[in-house]
């Protein structure tokens, strides 16, 4: 979807089941049932690599233009949350008060947060008739539509193996196009790349929790320090400046500085600081202990 293609005005409305089409495909692979639902929900089993071609297009002049934007679950990253709250010049509290809505994820047990879309219609609270009001800043799984991004993790393990799928339902007339891509030169033109490693560290966290398996539960002051880091960062901001945590963590001070007024640097730091208590990564020091 170029930037310039979402300027017209809708031509219809949906009227598919956006669901219909995984529900049948998850049936028969068995790779697929094993992922997350949050995951699988938006896959189609057609496993692409970045070198893989698909034809694509997305324009307003299209019949389906708009259908996507409704009835859907997208998880918004933190730095989408970031993106969009510097667009929207709001603060976190409201953000999440007016756009959020709190989701835990299935595996792994981590509380994150989905586009809270509009109760009467269904719609994404972004969407226009002329398209996304928020083109610029929208979010990473709308950047990668009709790519979904699979990040595969076996149990008990460290290594995750990052692989596409093509995202083809039915009500999505972009696919009949003849505008050539591959996955590769798809995340480039939407400017995915970018918000992937913005995330890494929020994606490490539930990948690596995920590896734990079932019996290994996330304590509750565990999950909220995990959806503050991620979701509110300013009440994180608050949480280093405001109570005792400079005085037990060992924190450079060109890290301090950054950190009052640098927001993602305040994320990368919020993503290590998880790591290390989380899992004892050890990637943010303790202060010792005075005698
Ligand atoms: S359904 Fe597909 S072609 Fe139609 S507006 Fe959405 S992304 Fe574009
Ligand atoms: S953020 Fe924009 S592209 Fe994404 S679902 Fe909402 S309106 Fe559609």
């Amino acid at each position: 979807m170029s930037e310039s293609e979402f300027e017209s005005e809708s031509e219809s409305e949906s009227e598919f089941n956006p669901h219909e089409d995984r529900d049948q495909a998850i049936q028969f692979d068995p790779e697929m049932r094993s992922m997350p639902r949050e995951v699988r929900n938006v896959l189609h089993p057609v496993r692409m690599e970045g070198n893989t071609p698909f034809c694509f297009r997305c324009h307003p002049e299209i019949a389906c233009f708009n259908a996507c934007c409704s009835n859907i679950e997208i998880i918004l990253t933190p730095y989408d949350m970031l993106r969009l709250r510097k667009r929207l010049n709001i603060t976190a509290d409201e953000f999440l008060y007016q756009y959020a809505t709190p989701y835990t994820l299935t595996k792994g047990q981590l509380p994150v947060s989905l586009i809270r879309m509009d109760p009467a219609t269904g719609k994404c609270p972004f969407n226009t008739p002329q398209g996304c009001s928020v083109y610029e800043d929208r979010p990473v799984t709308c950047r990668y539509y009709p790519i979904g991004l699979a990040l595969m993790h076996k149990e008990r393990t460290t290594g995750n193996e990052a692989f596409y799928y093509l995202v083809k339902e039915s009500y999505c007339q972009g696919h009949q196009e003849t505008t050539e891509w591959t996955v590769d030169s798809w995340r480039q033109d939407q400017g995915s790349d970018g918000y992937d490693a913005r995330n890494q560290g929020w994606m490490d966290i539930i990948l690596k929790r995920r590896s734990a398996g079932d019996e290994v539960q996330t304590s509750l002051q565990l999950s909220e320090f995990f959806y503050m880091a991620s979701a509110n960062p300013d009440e994180f901001r608050r949480f280093v400046f405001e109570s005792t945590f400079l005085s037990r963590f060992d924190v450079p001070e060109a890290t301090i500085e950054q950190l009052r007024t640098n927001d993602e640097a305040l994320l990368d730091f919020a993503f290590d600081w998880l790591k290390t208590i989380l899992f004892g990564d050890k990637k943010v020091a303790l202060k010792p202990k005075t005698p």
